[in-house]
Formats: C-alpha cells, structure tokens, sequence
C-alpha cells in the first residue's frame, strides 16, 4: 500500500489536539534548521515572527494549519509526511526534527518531515490570504455551500469526477483516499465525466464526501500500514478499517459483494467496484 498522505480529517486532527495544548501560551525560543522544505524553513523569520509571542489560536484552512500570532501567522502543511509533535525538551528527539518551538509552559511544537515536502514558514497576518496555497482554494467540504460548489464546477468541467474531487479549487482538502471513498458511497464511477453527472447525484457526492470526512474525523483520522499518520499524541487513527474500496483491489465489495478494481489514472489510483459504482 503507498504511504499515507495527510488529507483533511488528519490535520483537523491534528490541529484538535493541539489546540487545548499550545493556545495561550507564549514562544519563548525557536531552534530553526535552515532547511529546503516545499517551503521554508527561514530561521530569522521564526525568530522575529513568533519568538515572545502569545499563540492566540490554531485555525485550518483546507490542509494548512495556521498558527495565529498576534501580528504574524505561521502556516504549516504537512506535505506527504510531516508531523506536528507536542512533547517535553527531553523527550528524544526524531530524526527529521526541522523547527522546535518552545512555550513558556515548558511543553514543545515539534515538526518531523523525513520526506521535506511540507510547509513551515512565518508570515505577516495582512500576507496570509495572498499565500499561493491559500488564494484559490475552493469551498469548505465540510461546509453547507459545498454542494452548490460542486455543481457549478462539474457543469462545466472537462475532467473526470475523481480529478474533480481533488482539484482544490473545488471543494479544498480532499485527497485520493477520500475522494474514492465518497465516490463508492455515492455509487458514481470515479473515471465518469463530471459533467455527464446529474445536480442529484452530485449532490449525494457532496453528502457522501461529508459523510466520509465526518467519519474519520471522529475515528481520529486514517492510519494505514505503514503507521504513516499520527496525531500530536502519536496515536493513529482508526478509519482505515472502515475503508469500503481504497487499497482493498481485488476483495470483495462490501454492497454487492462483486471484486474491487483498481486503476492507475493520473498517477494515482483509483479503486472502485465496477458493479455498484456507474
Ligand atoms: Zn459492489
């Protein structure tokens, strides 16, 4: 099975359980490694961003996590294998420990990425909304307007409804595991032209694609074999049991009992079952 990337439900997560943790508390020392992340690490922006400043709040925005400071944000993303870890000064130290930020209740933000293809920068508040990351994102998945959003979208689109799903100017923080999961509830096949889909069956998607999220959400985000996720605690999640086509080619559906499919399209693949899903 390929790695698990963090997808939506795994940053709320993560951001959830770093909330009750971090929020109040203020930065008292930064240690930076000068790093070539997809972004970042600039060690004196850290230093003159968030060093003797209160954290006021822990926001997401699609799969970024933003740190609010009061007149800078960090903004993390997790990549494809980031890790954001609250743990004490001596507490052993991962390999791959890129930024430390100590607090002054003793406790430290600790971000782990062995693959560096995460985010880690520091930003002026007023510059945050015109990041690259943040300027065309789409809808909330989990918000009401999601389904008028996908509508529209499919109506004139040219791509097939999965690449729709994970084209984050549509609905922002859906990634392949969600997006194959919603498409075998919805009963639509991933490979289907959006635009050939009907507004109800479209709108089933976005409930199917909420009713995913929710659920993992309350599972505390997926973990698969290879332990790729875990939350600020080191905990996984539990959802990958839950999982009804994703990485199971080949086994039986759970509706109709028909075999699993998998294809490869657009360098990521899609698992659907080939009798339920039209
Ligand atoms: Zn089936």
């Amino acid at each position: 099975m390929s790695a698990a990337v963090p997808e939506l439900p795994e940053v709320e997560t993560v951001r959830r359980s770093l909330e009750p943790r971090l929020v109040g508390h203020r930065v008292t020392r930064v240690e930076a490694r000068k790093i070539r992340l997809r972004e970042g690490i600039e060690p004196n922006e850290w230093e003159a961003g968030v060093v003797g400043r209160r954290l006021l709040g822990l926001e997401r925005r699609a799969k970024y996590i933003l740190a609010r400071f009061e007149a800078s944000t960090a903004l993390f993303h997790l990549g494809m294998s980031g890790r954001l870890v609250v743990a004490l000064p001596d507490d052993p130290r991962e390999p791959h420990t890129h930024l430390v930020l100590r607090f002054d209740h003793g406790r430290e933000l600790r971000l782990v990425d062995p693959r560096r293809f995460g985010v880690a920068i520091v930003l002026p508040n007023q510059a945050v909304a015109q990041h690259p990351g943040l300027l065309r994102l789409g809808a909330d998945p989990l918000a009401a307007e999601a389904a008028a959003a996908l509508r529209q979208r499919a109506a004139r689109s040219r791509v097939a409804i999965r690449n729709l799903l994970l084209d984050q100017s549509v609905l922002a923080g859906i990634g392949n595991i969600y997006a194959n999961e919603a498409l075998a509830r919805a009963g639509i096949h991933p490979l289907r032209a959006a635009s050939a889909i009907s507004a109800r069956r479209l709108d089933r998607l976005a409930g199917a694609v909420q009713e995913v999220l929710e659920a993992a959400l309350r599972a505390g985000g997926t973990t698969l074999d290879d332990g790729g996720f875990v939350d600020a605690d080191g905990r996984g999640g539990y959802f990958a049991v839950e999982l009804m086509v994703y990485g199971r080619e080949g086994e039986a559906c759970p509706r109709c009992g028909g075999r699993i499919a998998r294809r490869a399209a657009g360098g990521r693949s899609v698992y659907y079952c080939p009798r339920c899903q039209r």
